[in-house]
């Protein structure tokens, strides 16, 4: 068994303003990091255009329509002042959705045993009906639905450690009792949401906000003793994780303070977890994550421990 990695060029041309942090250079820094010999054994895969009925389960068709309709033939088109849309990202939306999609067909398949979907713009703030934060569709839940309906599961974990809550996977899956959602996050913060007394309409949405400067110790404390025992004894079918990096201590975005070391042990647990409880099923997605190092340095060593539990 081996690690996919789902990524396409046209990720590259959804271009956001001069000065926004969300850039471009963020895929190439990541390829980069692996384009080295440490990831030669990766099964590097192009991520095919999603289906509509894909982002159906997600989204109205009225929300697609008007996505859809808001790329701009040249400059940009700014759907709320975080949020833009440039010729190229309708196309780079559709790849995000297609590489999380045959990501879980590929690990549910068991031609691999993880995937790490390297794709732009991310996903887990755009609500139901609302694009926000960066994220065009909600890509994390698309996949999660995905593995439900196309596949048939019962019992799916969307596990979301970027620094910022994912608003919108809670907003997709409110709802929805055969997911568990749980997300730690800095509070407050964007986007203000993420409160412990979010639930989830069948309680099954946790919810951990930390502190400003709380760092990897804390960080580690909640997940071991919290967030991980609370799924784990669910026994999810599939792992799915929304991987954002801004928690490192080099992000300009916010200030958890976690070390480069602390995303290869949280990755390890989320690998315990899914040993555990589905064969070691993982698909793991690109979220957040500014500083173009510590971005690269935090994907590369996520992708070696997902290669290293995956053989
Ligand atoms: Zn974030």
């Amino acid at each position: 068994m081996t690690t996919a990695l789902y990524s396409h060029p046209d990720c590259l041309e959804h271009v956001n303003p001069p000065g926004h942090p969300e850039q471009v250079a963020r895929l190439k820094a990541i390829a980069a990091a692996l384009a080295a010999p440490g990831f030669a054994a990766l099964d590097r895969r192009e991520a095919p255009i999603g289906a509509e009925e894909s982002i159906r389960r997600a989204h109205s068709r009225q929300y697609i329509d008007t996505i859809r309709a808001a790329a701009p033939e040249k400059g940009w088109t700014q759907l709320d002042p975080d949020t833009s849309m440039s010729p190229g990202s309708w196309d780079a939306a559709l790849r995000g959705v297609g590489g999380l999609t045959s990501a879980v067909d590929a690990v549910l398949a068991g031609e691999v045993q993880n995937a790490f979907v390297a794709v732009r713009p991310p996903g887990h703030h755009a609500e139901r009906a609302q694009p926000m934060g960066f994220c065009l569709f909600s890509n994390i839940a698309i996949a999660a639905l995905h593995a439900l309906e196309a596949h048939g599961l019962s019992r799916v974990a969307v596990l979301d450690f970027d620094v910022h809550h994912g608003n919108g996977t809670q907003d997709v899956l409110w709802n929805e009792s055969r997911t568990r959602f749980a997300s730690s996050h800095q509070m407050p913060l964007f986007p203000g949401t993420g409160g412990r007394h979010e639930k989830g309409a069948y309680l099954q949405i946790r919810n951990v906000p930390l502190p400003e400067g709380s760092g990897g110790a804390k960080m580690r404390d909640e997940w071991e003793n919290d967030i991980l025992p609370w799924v784990r004894e669910w026994e999810p079918e599939l792992v799915l994780v929304s991987a954002g990096f801004d928690a490192h201590r080099a992000d300009p975005l916010a200030g958890l303070h976690w070390q480069t070391e602390d995303f290869g042990w949280l990755t390890h647990r989320i690998c315990d977890l899914a040993d555990d409880c589905c064969g070691g099923r993982v698909v793991s997605t690109l979220e957040g994550g500014y500083d173009l190092e510590a971005l690269a340095d935090s994907v590369g060593l996520h992708v070696e421990v997902l290669m290293e539990r995956g053989e």
